[in-house]
């Protein structure tokens, strides 16, 4: 059965389309600048990757141009044999705990937490009308960022601020990545075999995550409100004294929108470097010896680290911890600097083992206490899996 999987932005729209069961990717690719003057998009199938310019104002051009491309591709010989839709929601508040099949009313309930994620739920709805237009045949399922962490207890997502800005505002932890650490956490339960695995797992990307889970179970996961707690990220700041912000309000003479947006956009490695948000250049900044970049490595390995020594605490002893995304995947550099600040949980890498990227491996050493593997994440498979269980159902 072919099951298509969408994450839909503000100005582009991802797929990738697979033949399920198998978990076979059979094409992928991504429309950008949507309703700007130089939109394009890209197309990887048999192994060939093209690239057109064409007018693309809005998702539903976007859809349109797919759809067509499919059939003159021969990707598929109707669109009738696309059974299912998977569309990535960012948010569906405490409402929505597991994907589920869109219809007019689904979609309405879930516009109502568009403003907690206004930058990313309308652009997914969006994707949404396009698809729904588009292969009315197909079953829509939306799979949401929050679900997988909705199984917390209250002690985890309840902040300890006036009960009424939950109970009136619905302030609480929500959590995010959830279809990435579901997804590793799924992978690395079936690869040792042990149904009540309690494991740690650290989503570290452009954005990134740690999230303790314990038989499937989210205990808690360091992402918050919004996707701007937590962890220092790319460009993100993570936690910080919220007085901050009133503070450097009235030094800067700046709003608290404006405020904000520097947390989100100019924090995190570039803004302690001062160089960039991508890993790779702090990587070579440091090897060039500039000491800033070295800084901006060191805060960020440390905030991971106390995270999992953290949530090790609240599991009472993890099982495994894993390392997924970008830079868990990929970052042989930053997995050593974070596992070189967890020495007191017994917790060591095999050196040899850790030079490597991108592959299911376990990295630490035979003496770890705990073992830690990297587990690529696959976060459109994971969508397109739901899906396909629902229209199984
Ligand atoms: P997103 O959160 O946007 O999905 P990714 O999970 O793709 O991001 O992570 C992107 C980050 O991964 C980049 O910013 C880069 O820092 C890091 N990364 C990717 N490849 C490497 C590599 N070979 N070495 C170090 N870091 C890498």
């Amino acid at each position: 059965m072919k099951i298509i999987s969408i994450n839909a932005g503000s100005s582009s729209l991802k797929f990738t389309l697979f033949e399920l069961p198998e978990r076979t990717t059979i094409a992928s690719g991504t429309f950008e600048k949507i309703g700007l003057e130089d939109s394009f998009y890209t197309i990887k199938y048999n192994g060939e990757k093209i690239r057109k310019e064409a007018s693309i104002p809005t998702h539903t051009e976007a859809v349109d141009t797919l759809m067509k491309e499919l059939l003159d591709m021969n990707i598929v010989s109707s669109l009738d044999e696309i059974e299912g839709v998977g569309h990535r929601i960012v948010h569906g508040g405490s409402e929505f705990t597991e994907s589920v099949v869109l219809n007019d009313d689904v979609v309405k309930r879930i516009s109502a937490y568009n403003e907690y994620a206004p930058l990313h739920n309308p652009a997914n709805l969006l994707g949404v009308e396009a698809f729904r237009k588009a292969l009315p045949n197909a079953i829509q399922v939306g799979v949401f960022d929050t679900s997988f962490h909705q199984s917390m207890d209250e002690i985890h997502y309840l902040y300890p601020v006036p009960y009424e800005w939950y109970e009136k505002y619905g302030v609480r932890r929500y959590g995010f990545h959830g279809t990435s650490h579901k997804y590793v956490y799924n992978e690395i339960k079936k690869f040792l075999g042990k149904d009540n695995l309690k494991a740690i797992t650290c989503h570290i990307g452009n954005g990134g995550s740690v999230t303790a889970i314990d038989s499937g179970k989210v205990i808690e996961t360091s992402m918050g409100f919004t996707p701007l707690a937590g962890l220092m990220m790319g460009t993100r700041s993570g936690d910080i004294d919220p007085s901050i912000l009133e503070f450097i309000c009235n030094k800067k003479g700046i709003t608290i929108g404006e405020a904000t947006n520097e947390l989100n956009k100019k924090s995190g490695l570039l803004g302690v470097s001062g160089v960039s948000s991508d890993s790779r250049d702090i990587e070579d900044a440091i090897a060039s010896g500039n000491e800033r970049a070295k800084l901006a490595q060191d805060i960020y390995a440390s905030k991971v680290a106390n995270y999992i020594a953290m949530y090790n605490n609240m599991l009472d002893g993890a099982d495994v911890i894993v390392f997924t995304a970008g830079l868990g995947e990929n970052s042989k550099d930053m997995r050593e600097a974070i596992v070189s600040r967890i020495h007191s949980l017994g917790v060591t890498l095999d050196l040899d083992a850790n030079n490597m990227r991108g592959e299911f491996k376990c990295v630490s050493s035979k003496d770890s206490k705990i073992p830690v593997y990297v587990v690529p994440t696959n976060e459109e498979l994971m969508i397109a899996l739901d899906t396909y269980d629902l229209k199984n159902k």
